[in-house]
C-alpha cells in the first residue's frame, strides 16, 4: 500500500480526522481596530452580481470584498517592516504548507486574565511534558479566545486579549525551529502589544526571522498538544502581505 492510499484509508474509517481551524467569512466576522491615525482594513463584504435573474438567469455568483488579514489568515514575511525583504504571500513554499504542529493550552490563564502572557518558561514547563516544539512546525496558542470570535466587541475586548510576551517572541522565533506561531485572536499580538517594546513582538520577531502567523483559528481544543499535521492554504496572491486562508489539522484518533 502507498502512503497516500493508507491516509485516504485512514481518512474514510475515521483513524485520522479533519479538523476544521477555520472561522467562517462573513460580514460579521471580527477584523482589527487600529487606533488613529492608522488605515484600517474593510470588513468582508459580499457583492452580488447576478442570482439567477436578468444579470444571469441560470448562475448565481458575487465579488467579494476583504482584506488580505480578515478571519482566519495567514501573514507572510513581508507584512512587517522587519520582513520587508522576505517572501510575500504567493511566494511561500507549498511544501511549508503541510507541517506538523503542536497545541499549548493556556485557555483556563486567559480566562482569568486576559491580559494573559505566554512566557519562555511556560514553553520550557510544556516542552518537558510534551517533547520538543516541532522543527518547520506550528506552536498554536490556544486562549479560548475562538468562543468569542463571532461577536466584534468580546473578540477585541476594548484591547485585551491575551498574547506573548516579548521576551517568549523574540526566543521562539529565532531561537526554535518551529515554522510561525498561530492564535486564536484577531492578530498574533496580544491586545496591548501596541504598549510593548519592540512594539507588535509577534509580528516583529516572527517575520523578520522569516516564519509566519496564523490568526483568528478554532477549535483547537479538538487537537492534541502534539502529533497533528495542519494544511494552511493562503491564496497566493502576487505581493501580497497575507491572505485569508482555510487552515485543516490532521488528527490521529
Ligand atoms: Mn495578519
Amino acid at each position: 500500500m502507498s502512503v497516500l492510499q493508507d491516509l485516504l484509508g485512514a481518512l474514510g474509517s475515521g483513524r485520522v480526522e479533519v479538523v476544521d481551524l477555520t472561522s467562517p467569512l462573513h460580514s460579521g466576522t471580527p477584523i482589527l481596530q487600529l487606533p488613529e491615525p492608522f488605515a484600517n482594513t474593510i470588513p468582508f463584504r459580499l457583492e452580488e452580481i447576478s442570482r439567477y435573474d436578468d444579470r444571469g438567469p441560470g448562475w448565481y455568483w458575487n465579488d467579494i470584498h476583504t482584506g488580505e488579514h480578515t478571519g482566519t489568515h495567514f501573514d507572510a514575511p513581508v507584512h512587517w517592516a522587519t520582513g520587508q525583504d522576505g517572501e510575500d504571500i504567493s511566494q511561500v513554499s507549498p511544501s511549508k504548507l503541510i507541517a506538523p504542529a503542536v497545541v499549548l493550552d493556556f485557555a483556563s490563564e486567559a480566562a482569568k486574565d486576559p491580559d494573559f502572557l505566554l512566557e519562555i518558561e511556560h514553553v520550557r514547563a510544556w516542552q518537558e511534558r510534551h517533547g520538543a516544539l516541532p522543527d518547520g512546525g506550528w506552536l498554536l496558542y490556544r486562549t479560548g479566545w475562538d468562543a468569542r470570535s463571532e461577536d466584534q466587541a468580546q473578540f477585541l475586548n476594548e484591547g485585551h486579549s491575551p498574547g506573548i510576551s516579548a521576551d517568549c517572541a523574540k526566543w521562539l522565533a529565532e531561537e526554535t525551529p518551529i515554522l510561525g506561531i498561530g492564535t486564536e485572536t484577531v492578530g498574533t499580538d496580544a491586545g496591548a502589544a501596541h504598549s510593548f517594546e519592540p512594539a507588535f513582538p509577534c509580528h516583529s520577531y516572527f517575520l523578520g526571522a522569516g516564519k509566519y502567523g496564523l490568526t483568528q483559528l478554532r477549535n483547537l481544543v479538538s487537537l492534541p498538544p502534539a502529533g497533528s499535521v495542519v494544511v494552511a492554504s493562503p491564496l497566493p496572491i502576487v505581493g501580497g502581505s497575507g491572505s485569508p486562508a482555510r487552515v485543516l489539522a490532521l488528527v490521529e484518533r
